[in-house]
């Protein structure tokens, strides 16, 4: 058996030209979404990411400016600007680039995003908000997932999820998501004993490690539905995921691919969420009780 291939690539492109009538729609009636992004120091794979999203909200009719800061800049200057962005009713969603240099107090700088304009979902009101079913922004990443999965017809109700990995824009909401869904969800870690046992039982199996091609073929329940989110670079500077691809696909029913699976869905999921942001301020739709 060979996995049928989840192609990102292909869903994101029908995704993205959905959302954009949605985008002219809102500027023909007097509203351009607008995105602020906000990055500092001088990551260069940070950087490549800004550079991807600027270029995916051009071709999708968002409205987007870059605020960058110098590595050593205080932290309260990076408040200022987020203040500023929350007061700026051209902008609908503001994002601030991971990872933030060591002397930032992560926690305090999304948590001074305002809420209706979190299009990455990490603020802990909305972190609240989707654990008890009232989401108001998908984190993108496990909201691509989910949208993958939908888009080819994949049952999530009653399934055996198992999600490997616990972060806080991964692991955890992609826990949730697929709980929400209706799916029995098993969340493994670095800690688990016999990550095997857990993982031949999933019918539908989310990787997100960071650990090249960790999940093998023997680890696979044959049938099952393979989501490899890792993204990593080899020293020879080809991509991999954490999911040995040649191997699992002989044994998976479906499998996304590395690059061109959830990836591309990423980027696609944050112009959706600034597109819906900038509809709910058309709207005067409030978000926060
Ligand atoms: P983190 O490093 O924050 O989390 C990794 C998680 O994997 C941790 O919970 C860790 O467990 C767990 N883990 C590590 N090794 C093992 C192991 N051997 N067995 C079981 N669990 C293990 O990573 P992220 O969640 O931020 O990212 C994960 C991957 O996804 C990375 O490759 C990243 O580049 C990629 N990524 C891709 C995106 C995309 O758009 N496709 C977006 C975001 C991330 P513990 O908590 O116990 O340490």
């Amino acid at each position: 058996m060979s996995a049928l291939i989840l192609d990102g690539k292909q869903i994101a492109a029908l995704v993205r030209a959905e959302w954009k009538l949605r985008a002219e729609k809102l500027t023909q009636q007097g509203t351009k979404p607008g995105l602020a992004v906000i990055i500092v120091g001088d990551d260069p794979a940070s950087a490549l990411y800004v550079k991807n999203k600027i270029k995916a909200c051009n071709e999708t009719g968002i409205y987007s400016e870059v605020h960058s800061f110098g590595g050593s800049v205080e932290q309260q200057k990076v408040l200022d600007c987020i203040q500023t962005l929350n007061q700026n009713v051209h902008i609908h969603g503001i994002l601030v680039q991971l990872p933030l240099p060591p002397q930032f107090e992560n926690n305090r700088v999304i948590t001074s995003i305002a809420v209706e304009k979190d299009v990455d979902g990490f603020h802990f009101y909305n972190v609240g908000a989707l654990v008890t079913g009232n989401t108001v922004f998908s984190p993108c990443t496990p909201y691509g997932v989910m949208v993958m999965l939908e888009r080819n017809n994949i049952a999530i109700e009653g399934k055996h999820a198992v999600v490997i990995g616990r972060s806080n824009i991964v692991g955890k909401p992609m826990a949730m998501m697929l709980l929400e869904k209706g799916a029995t969800v098993t969340i493994c870690t670095s800690r688990t004993r016999n990550l095997l046992e857990f993982t031949k039982n999933a019918d539908i199996l989310v990787v997100a490690t960071g650990k090249p091609r960790m999940v093998t073929a023997a680890m696979v329940k044959p049938g099952a539905v393979v989501i490899d989110v890792g993204i990593n670079r080899l020293a020879d500077g080809k991509l991999c995921g954490d999911v040995d691809y040649d191997a699992v696909k002989a044994v998976a029913g479906h499998i996304t691919p590395v690059p061109g699976g959830v990836g591309p869905m990423t980027i696609t999921m944050l112009l959706c969420n600034t597109i819906l942001a900038a509809e709910r301020a058309q709207s005067g739709i409030q978000v926060k009780f």
